[in-house]
Parts: C-alpha cells; sequence; structure tokens
C-alpha cells in the first residue's frame, strides 16, 4: 500500500501555528507533553492486561526511553505502551483537540467500569508541542491488541499528515522528532536531563535518557506520611528551598475527599531573605497528575503563608490547555482553605508543645520571630475564616516580662493580677521606646500587665482584636483613662482653674487639657482620642510618606507633679503672663516624651528664655 496522503481534521494551518506559538510559553515543554503521553500509554496497557491475555509483547521492563542523535539532529521518544491502530493513530494524532485519553478513560466510565487508569491526557493538544522544536514528526506506533499491524505516521505540522506500513515487533510507540535549526540546544544531554527532571521526575514509569534512568520516581508527598522519612523529606526541602539547614516544621497531607490533595510543606527555621520582596516568587509547586504544572503556585496559599516551602499534589485541580492552573474556581479556593486550616493545626501542636529540658527556648518561638509579622498581617486580613487558628499562635512580649519572652494570650491572660480586667497595650517603634512611655507609669503602679507592640504592623493588627476570650484589648495611651482606687494624696493639686486656661492658650496644639489618672512620675503626657488615629499609626504613615492630617489629642497632667502643682499655683493666683511660657514649655515636654517634636527651634528658643530667667533669678 502507497503512502496516503489526509489533511487534518481541523481548521488545520492556523490552528496548528496557535498552538506552536500561543499556547505555550516555554518550549521546553514538548517534552514534557510526550514524555505524559507515553506515561498515559503504557497505563492504559496496564489496564488492558488485566482483561486481555492476548496482548502483543514489550519489549522488556515498561519504560520510556530517550536517544538522542547528534549527527542525524533528531531526538527520539520510545515506549512500550498501549499503541495505535492506523485508526487511531488518524484521529488521535491527526485530529487537533480530540483526546484518545479522554476517550478511553469516558468509555470506561460508560461501561461502568470500577477503577480507571489515572491518566494525564485530556485536551488533545500536547502532541502537537512537538512542532515548536521539530520540522518533522515520525511516529511509528503497533497497538498492544493482538492482530493490529504496525503504521508509520509522519507531519511536518503543516496541514496534512501521511500514512504508511510500518514495521515493529512489539508493541507500543516510537516518535522521532527531526529538530528545527534553532532547536538544536535539545540535542544536549545535560539539558534534556535537566528538563525531564523538573517536569516530569514523579510519572508512574521510569524514563531512560540514553539508557540511563533520568528520573527518581519518589513521590514523598503521595506516600503515608508515617514511612516518610526526616532525612528524606529534609532532602526535598534542601531541594526546594536552598537551604541548608533543616526546617523547623513539616506538615504532610492526604485528604482524599472532597478533593483529593497530597501536599508536603515546610516552614523554615528562618527568614528566606526576599520574603518582603513583592516581585518574589511565592507559592508551593504544583503537580497535576505527577505532572510539574508550575513551580510557584501562588494561588494555593494565601499570600500571608508565602514563607512556606514545598509541593501540592492534586487530581483535582483544573487546569486549561497550556496546563496553567484555573485560579479563581472553587476547587482551588477549597485545596487553599483546606490547606491553610492544616497548616495553622500543625503549628498550634507545634508552639502547645512542652518544652524540652534542653532547651532554653520553645522552637515556636524562633518560627514566631521569623513570620509573627505574616501571622499578623494573616490575622488583620483573613480574621473572619482564620481568626479562631491564628489567635493562639500569637505571641507578645510584656512590660513586666524580660526582652524576648513571648507568651500567648491565654497565658498572659491566665497571671494577670486581681483586679486588671482588659489586656492592656503599647504601640511603639520598639521595646525601650515602649518602656520610657509616660503611659505605662499607672500600670507600673499598680501592678498590671502591658503588652508591647512595637512591628510596623501592629497599629494595623491589633485594632482587628477586639478582644481574647471576652477580655478587651485596650491602648494605654487612648481615651480617658479610669484606673480606680486612686489613693487621695494631700498633694494633689486642683485643676479647675489651669486646665480650662491652657486649654485656651494651646487650642491649636491639643484637643483638650484635662487631669490624668494615667500619670505618677511625668508631669504631662499626650492622650490619643478614644476615636482618633493613634500618634505611633501617624509616625507609620509618615514613615510610608502617606499624606495625614493633623489629629489633635490630649494634653493630661498629673496633678501630683510639682511643676503642675506650681502652675496652677501661678494661674490661680492671676500670674498667667509668668505661668504662660511654662505651659507651653510642658507640652513640649509631653512631645519630647514620646519622641514627636515638630517645632526643634521653637521649643529651642522657649528653653533659652526660661534659662536666662532661671540663670537672671539666680544672680539676684
Ligand atoms: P492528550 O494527551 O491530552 O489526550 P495529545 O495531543 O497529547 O492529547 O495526544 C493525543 C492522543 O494521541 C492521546 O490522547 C492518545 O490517544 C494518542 N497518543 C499520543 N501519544 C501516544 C503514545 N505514545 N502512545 C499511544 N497513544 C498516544
Ligand atoms: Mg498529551
Amino acid at each position: 500500500m502507497s503512502d496516503e496522503q489526509l489533511g487534518f481534521k481541523a481548521e488545520v494551518q492556523q490552528l496548528l501555528d496557535l498552538m506552536i506559538h500561543a499556547v505555550y510559553s516555554n518550549r521546553d515543554v514538548f517534552l514534557r507533553e510526550l514524555l505524559s503521553n507515553a506515561a498515559d500509554a503504557l497505563d492504559k496497557v496496564r489496564f488492558l492486561a488485566l482483561t486481555h491475555s492476548d496482548l502483543v509483547a514489550a519489549v522488556g521492563e515498561p519504560s520510556v526511553r530517550v536517544t538522542v542523535d547528534k549527527e542525524a539532529k533528531t531526538i527520539t521518544l520510545e515506549d512500550d505502551g498501549v499503541g495505535m491502530t492506523r485508526e487511531e493513530a488518524i484521529t488521535n494524532l491527526g485530529t487537533i483537540a480530540h483526546s484518545g485519553s479522554r476517550r478511553f478513560f469516558e468509555e470506561l466510565k460508560a461501561q461502568g467500569a470500577e477503577s480507571a487508569p489515572d491518566l494525564i491526557g485530556r485536551f488533545g493538544v500536547g502532541f502537537y508541542s512537538s512542532f515548536m522544536v521539530a520540522t518533522r514528526v515520525e511516529v511509528v506506533t503497533r497497538s498492544a491488541l493482538a492482530d493490529a499491524a504496525a503504521v508509520r505516521w509522519t507531519s511536518e505540522g503543516n496541514g496534512t499528515f501521511s500514512v504508511s506500513e510500518a514495521e515493529r515487533d512489539h508493541r507500543g510507540t516510537t516518535i522521532t522528532l527531526h529538530l528545527r535549526d534553532d532547536a538544536v540546544e535539545y540535542l544536549e544531554g545535560w539539558k534534556l536531563r535537566q528538563i525531564i527532571k523538573q517536569h516530569s521526575n514523579y510519572l508512574n514509569w521510569t524514563v531512560l535518557l540514553d539508557g540511563e534512568p533520568a528520573t527518581s520516581g519518589k513521590a514523598l508527598w503521595r506516600e503515608a506520611p508515617s514511612s516518610v522519612s526526616d532525612d528524606d523529606a529534609n532532602e526535598l526541602y534542601r531541594s526546594l528551598a536552598f537551604d541548608m539547614e533543616p526546617p523547623a516544621l513539616r506538615v504532610h497531607l492526604s485528604v482524599e475527599s472532597p478533593l483529593q490533595v497530597a501536599a508536603m510543606l515546610f516552614v523554615p527555621k528562618h527568614r528566606p531573605y526576599d520574603l518582603f520582596n513583592p516581585e518574589a516568587d511565592k507559592g508551593p509547586r504544583l503537580y497535576v497528575r505527577r505532572v510539574l504544572i508550575d513551580e510557584h503556585a501562588k494561588d494555593l496559599l494565601p499570600d500571608w503563608l508565602r514563607f512556606l516551602r514545598g509541593v501540592v499534589d492534586s487530581d483535582d485541580i483544573p487546569l486549561n490547555v497550556s496546563r496553567e492552573l484555573v485560579q479563581k474556581t472553587p476547587a482551588v479556593r477549597q485545596i487553599r482553605t483546606t490547606l491553610t486550616k492544616r497548616v495553622l493545626k500543625e503549628l498550634r501542636k507545634f508552639a502547645d508543645r512542652p518544652r524540652e529540658e534542653a532547651e532554653d527556648k520553645h522552637p515556636y518561638d524562633a518560627v514566631w520571630e521569623a513570620f509573627g509579622v505574616l501571622l499578623k498581617e494573616g490575622y488583620y486580613h483573613d480574621k473572619l475564616t482564620f481568626g479562631d487558628e491564628l489567635l493562639p499562635l500569637l505571641r507578645f512580649q510584656t512590660h513586666n516580662a524580660d526582652a524576648g519572652v513571648w507568651q500567648s494570650l491565654a497565658s498572659i491572660k491566665a497571671a494577670l493580677p486581681e483586679g486588671q480586667d482588659a489586656l492592656w497595650y503599647v504601640t511603639a517603634e520598639s521595646r525601650e521606646a515602649a518602656l520610657r512611655s509616660p503611659h505605662l507609669e499607672a500600670f507600673r503602679k499598680k501592678g498590671w500587665t502591658v503588652l508591647l507592640l512595637t512591628d510596623p504592623v501592629d497599629e494595623w493588627f491589633i485594632s482587628t482584636v477586639e478582644d481574647f476570650e471576652g477580655m478587651p484589648l485596650k491602648s494605654v495611651s487612648r481615651g480617658d483613662l479610669q484606673l480606680g482606687d486612686e489613693e487621695e494624696s494631700q498633694d494633689k493639686a486642683d485643676l479647675t482653674g489651669l486646665a480650662p486656661w491652657m486649654s485656651t492658650l494651646l487650642v491649636d496644639e491639643v484637643a483638650s487639657v484635662r487631669t490624668s489618672a494615667r500619670l505618677t512620675e511625668s508631669p504631662a503626657a499626650l492622650v490619643d482620642d478614644e476615636h482618633g488615629m493613634s500618634a505611633n499609626m501617624e509616625r507609620l504613615l509618615r514613615a510610608a510618606r502617606q499624606d495625614v492630617g493633623e489629629s489633635k489629642r490630649h494634653l493630661e497632667l498629673n496633678p501630683s507633679h510639682p511643676i503642675v502643682r506650681h502652675l496652677a499655683a501661678l494661674h490661680d493666683a492671676g500670674r498667667t503672663e509668668a505661668a504662660e511660657p511654662l505651659a507651653r514649655l510642658l507640652y513640649d515636654d509631653a512631645l519630647l516624651l514620646e519622641g514627636t517634636v515638630k517645632d526643634a527651634a521653637g521649643l529651642a528658643r522657649r528653653l533659652s528664655a526660661l534659662i536666662e530667667q532661671a540663670a537672671a533669678a539666680a544672680l539676684a
């Protein structure tokens, strides 16, 4: 029988060009596509063998063999799979977007088969990716079915193909790619090996490159968690994270319903250098049906879990024709929720585990120091979905514990002194600045505990934590503070005259001047309005070059302080011209204490004048 010229059964040439140049962004993937087809063919024949005893024999151990001929500029892929009959070759290779694999699968289902092989092919376009690198593709194939003859199928990807008789003793398919001149790079063994390892390392079947195994085939994450050794898992982590240190925590999960997903995720011991680089790649590596789909599938985890490294593998993830993740589908959302809940649960177990004697710090502390800021970000963004899981993972320092001692809200709450009925906190630039805050004075005196919040994200984050197990969180610098049980001091000045007068004097600077219940040592302090923006928030927004208006705060005076007592006496005696510069300096003093002086020159002038007066008075 002579060669028969046949036309592709589709809108041919344009469609082929589209396929070849538009669907795939990276032409390396031709190899992934052809290897996936070979693996499918091997899966199918294994399945057929269950019901057919007279199949055409394979060459030896079933495998996929890739060989390179540098002289002839060809790459050949040979498999011992199910092969194709003449009709199948015409339909499956000659019809774009016809997937013989999908049909195989659907027919089995229609026949009510109990099980079916887990095939990779579905779109019926992968085969054409070979024309990205080849001028001519030659397929010699023989169906595994007993009386089928071998057939040769060739095409130059230009709209026609030809089929003719061929010789082949064993079942299976041999595909020869005659490389384009601009694709001879694929004749390099190392290059092919690298591509095979990257995309097709975990197929069900061994791939041999020029006789040597090119895949390791061990998809650790698909194995039972109890059977995976730390060494193997750490090895996987190293290859994913390029980190010489082992991970702090490994989360290995395998879920069957409602969606099938297997994953192995790692929490590193320290911050990756590019954690806050918005350009950095994020997300776990994604495999679907054992084929690498994406090095960084960022949609599979929330952004605030971007510090995790690992692999996610699911047969249920929807892909488009070029095998990209279809992001906004319920399946992807569901997998993201499953993964997130599980990671948070494992972190909780890790954090709750009692500290071992040999450890001077709990190992969770290091995780918190490296990634706590992201967990806070998570609480801020996803409180509704993951708030309950995140809250127990949060850690805080307090003013009455040593620097570096991290405590959970539960343990802080459990240790509160009698009478303290709120979780008070102070926000500041640093632990030192927080400890210097005049707002802490009354709390120190009462022996109450104050949380120190010094991360830039804290201002945003803490505003979303309204309470912890029914106990409110409150800022020490906000609102009118009533700590109750003030012991009546004899030396307390009556500020009913001074305060309104100073309010008028400083009307451009402050919202009001009032008596303080929070100061014991400092003469005055500025207090955030109950509903306004805090001074720390303003500082942060300014640092981020945001345009923030001036929000006025309250100046609180300590009636027991000598300066305030003297000032009140001066005012009440009608000596307001002498009181005025001192009152202004008192306001300056409050600004200095919290480090927010804006008019330094004015302050220096007022100070000089005062020193001059004081010196003159001393001489007199
Ligand atoms: P898909 O793999 O998505 O089905 P492809 O374009 O990659 O689409 O392949 C089309 C069809 O050609 C496959 O479904 C299969 O029926 C057939 N085929 C391709 N390669 C082989 C092979 N090595 N052995 C047997 N059949 C194959
Ligand atoms: Mg395919």
